[in-house]
């Protein structure tokens, strides 16, 4: 029954079946766990027909028109207007508050919420408008009929999108409750697990989401299936770090004495936590089974040099029983910028080191050394770079996604090496731990701070190094709130750090709309037009370039690499330059409408301008004057570790905010329950219990379908 589709048990419409497959509910089993966001309290919604002086209702329908007026006895301003549902008008007065008359939207689907008066003749006072996206008027909200009473007299509210309504989902729901199948259901949580933590069971808990009876044991329901879902993707994560430690992993035999020379051979000594690091890795080097690590640092903490001190113990090692030859290390990252930025490092560190080093992207092949010019790196075509690193000829290849690519293969690749993993798909990450014949020592780095909840959650089939410390020789950056009367003063102050030769970013707002397309294209024409005034009226005798998510990934390449050689004074973009990019040479950043940015968002994007010895100027500018919003920035001003800021982001907005609309995966529900680390250890032990007990789910069916449900959605992202 569970998997019975949806349109085997209820006739549905086109646009209905469009919507499902929008929402990606197919099975009788997606329907059951598409859970309503909120509840509608009883009374609360009604019709103009039925409106009772002195209720307050919920009124579903339009505004026909809105004027503003002055009141005739105490002269007061006003705006008056008529609100029509589909069972008839009704006048509303918004008194003192005439703007309505111009911002109220007009002949557009709406929520009207207010208080009704008039005894004789009702009429709604001061009521809020909220829009409603599409035609998503939810039809079940003229509920009067007795159908539409949940036991509780709640009703459930569910995500809404185009072409299908709450009520249709109640409906539909409820008859899946018809049926005594439903009782039958088995509850992937098991019961030793349940009965430990007092959770409901799976039958009661759905039946208690959907169909609600009173808050108390909604709310249950709703802390069940939270702690469900954490546990669910914990236990594929247990899963996969079983998988891992049944395979073999390359020897790698770390010559300490010779790995702390090539250390010392650095540019710079490492921070302590980039030597815990290193000695995280290198142990893991000698266990048995591949590693499986993510190393975690802030921007700027030194993430490469960690890379290459690892990278320098596996290409100085030899494969197992030869006697010439290395093993081989692969190092993806996100953007040909990036990877040939990387390409040019490890040459740099490497440079006594007799190895080659290849770079491959989608615009070109070199390597290092050059047989002409000893110490520089030479262009090679592709067959040729394809062919030396299938011998084992090239012990090191930094690459972008061509080094997933099919006809890319390996002789001994011991090492992978993603750098801002979060950029690449689970499936790009798999793809290159498969280049070899044997299952590499894998690294994932990242630079965004994530709350420890979140990574235990996320990344539990992986072991954590996280760097904690910034290099020591660190000039900083100087972050200022300011209000938008002092703008000029900023541009005072970018143009005299312009004036001496280095270079701005200007980043602007974030544009929040329920149409991903649609966002995109409000963002680039902000970005465009603020990029025109800058040069019109602010910043006239320099170069100003543009960035946005619109132009394509050569177009992006080719702005960046203006800037990174100079030929661009000023970078107008939004948030995509966040990730990564390196040009030492910026040393201010102005973050406009920053407070509709997340706390860790705009510390990466402060990060752009803290990579060199000049003194760096942050300025944020809030479009609101909010106080919570001002307060909430401050922190910014007082804290450097991305760490902190993203876990007082959790606590203070919701996962769902820490990194504008990233996905991870994980439903609304899920990120709620990131701010609770006492469930996330629960779900997590009890994830290694179950695995520990039963390391292949033999026992435990319904556990195990989840599971692989939960891992598809997660590599979706
Ligand atoms: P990220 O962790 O953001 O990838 P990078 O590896 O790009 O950081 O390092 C940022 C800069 O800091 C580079 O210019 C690098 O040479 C320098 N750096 C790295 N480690 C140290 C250190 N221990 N001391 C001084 N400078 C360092
Ligand atoms: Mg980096």
């Amino acid at each position: 029954m569970l998997d019975q589709k949806i349109t085997d048990i209820t006739r549905v419409t086109k646009d209905q079946i469009a919507a499902l497959a929008r929402l990606r509910l197919f099975t009788v089993r997606d329907l059951l766990y598409h859970f309503p966001v909120r509840y509608e309290e009883p009374g609360m919604s009604g019709s103009v027909s039925t409106l009772v002086h002195g209720d307050k209702v919920t009124l579903y329908g339009r505004l026909i028109k809105v004027e503003a007026k002055k009141l005739w006895k105490s002269k007061r301003a006003a705006a008056e207007g008529t609100f029509e549902d589909s069972t008839g008008r009704v006048r509303v007065l918004w008194f003192n508050q005439p703007y309505m008359a111009k911002m109220a939207p007009i002949n557009q689907p709406i929520a009207l919420k207010g208080v009704v008066a008039g005894k004789d003749r009702p009429y709604i006072t001061n009521p809020e408008v909220e829009p409603l996206s599409g035609s998503a008027i939810p039809e079940g909200m003229f509920a009067t009929q007795d159908t539409d009473n949940t036991p509780g007299g709640l009703f459930p509210v569910y995500p809404e999108t185009k072409g299908i309504t709450s009520r249709w989902f109640y409906h539909t729901i409820k008859k899946i409750f018809d049926d005594e199948m439903v009782l039958a259901l088995p509850d992937p949580i098991p019961e030793k697990i349940r009965t430990l933590l007092h959770l409901p069971d799976v039958y009661t808990s759905l039946l208690h989401i959907h169909l609600p009876q009173t808050k108390k044991s909604t709310d249950a329901a709703r802390k069940r299936f939270a702690f469900e879902e954490i546990f669910v993707i914990q236990t594929g994560k247990q899963l996969e770090r079983l998988e891992n430690a049944r395979e073999r992993a390359f020897e790698v035999t770390t010559d300490r004495t010779r790995l702390a020379q090539f250390v010392r051979s650095l540019p710079f000594p490492l921070t302590n936590a980039q030597e815990r690091a290193v000695t995280d890795i290198t142990a893991d080097f000698e266990k048995p089974h591949p590693m499986a690590r993510l190393l975690e640092g802030d921007v700027g903490s030194g993430k490469t040099a960690v890379a290459a001190a690892t990278a320098y113990a596996v290409v100085t090692s030899r494969p197992k029983g030869r006697t010439s030859g290395t093993l081989q290390v692969a190092y993806m990252a996100p953007t040909e910028i990036l990877a040939t930025q990387h390409f040019y490092s490890f040459i740099e560190y490497f440079k006594e080191i007799p190895i080659n080093i290849a770079l491959i992207t989608g615009s070109g092949c070199y390597k290092y050394p050059s047989k002409i010019h000893r110490g520089k790196p030479t262009p090679i075509s592709r067959t040729q770079l394809l062919k030396w690193v299938k011998n084992g000829e090239i012990a090191m290849v930094v690459g972008t996604h061509a080094l997933i690519q099919k006809k890319v293969a390996f002789k001994h690749l011991a090492y992978a090496i993603v750098d801002e993993q979060h950029r690449f798909g689970t499936k790009q990450r798999k793809a290159l731990a498969q280049k070899g014949d044997a299952t590499p020592h894998f690294l994932s780095m990242t630079a965004t701070p994530i709350p420890r909840t979140l990574a235990l959650t996320l990344y539990g089939d992986l072991d954590l190094s996280v760097l904690d410390e910034l290099p020591k020789n660190r000039a900083g950056v100087i972050t200022k709130i300011i209000t938008k009367e002092k703008r000029a003063e900023a541009y005072t102050a970018i143009r005299a750090l312009l004036k001496e030769g280095r270079q701005a970013y200007v980043i602007c707002p974030r544009i929040d709309e329920p149409d991903p397309e649609k966002e995109m294209a409000l963002r680039a024409k902000s970005v465009t037009e603020e990029a025109a005034r800058l040069k019109r009226e602010v910043f006239q005798e320099y170069t100003i370039g543009i960035l946005h998510g619109k132009m394509s990934s050569n177009e992006k390449d080719a702005v960046m690499k203006q800037f990174s050689e100079g030929s661009i004074d000023v970078l107008v973009a939004t948030s995509v330059v966040e990730v990564g990019v390196n040009v030492p040479n910026a040393t201010s950043i102005m973050i406009e409408g920053a407070e509709r940015f997340g706390l860790a968002q705009l510390h990466q994007l402060r990060g752009r301008v803290l990579r060199s010895a000049h003194e760096a100027l942050c300025f944020l500018l809030p479009e609101s004057k909010s106080e919570t919003s001002r307060e909430r920035l401050k922190a910014l001003e007082k804290t450097r570790s991305g760490f902190e800021l993203a876990e007082y982001d959790l606590q203070l907005r919701g996962a769902g905010d820490l990194y504008g609309r990233v996905q991870w995966g994980v439903t609304d529900m899920g990120m709620e329950a990131l701010r609770n680390p006492r469930l996330i250890e629960a779900a997590r032990s009890a994830a290694q219990q179950v695995v520990m007990d039963d390391p292949t789910l033999l026992h435990k069916a319904a556990l195990a379908a989840r599971v692989a449900a939960s891992a598809e959605r997660l590599h979706q992202e």
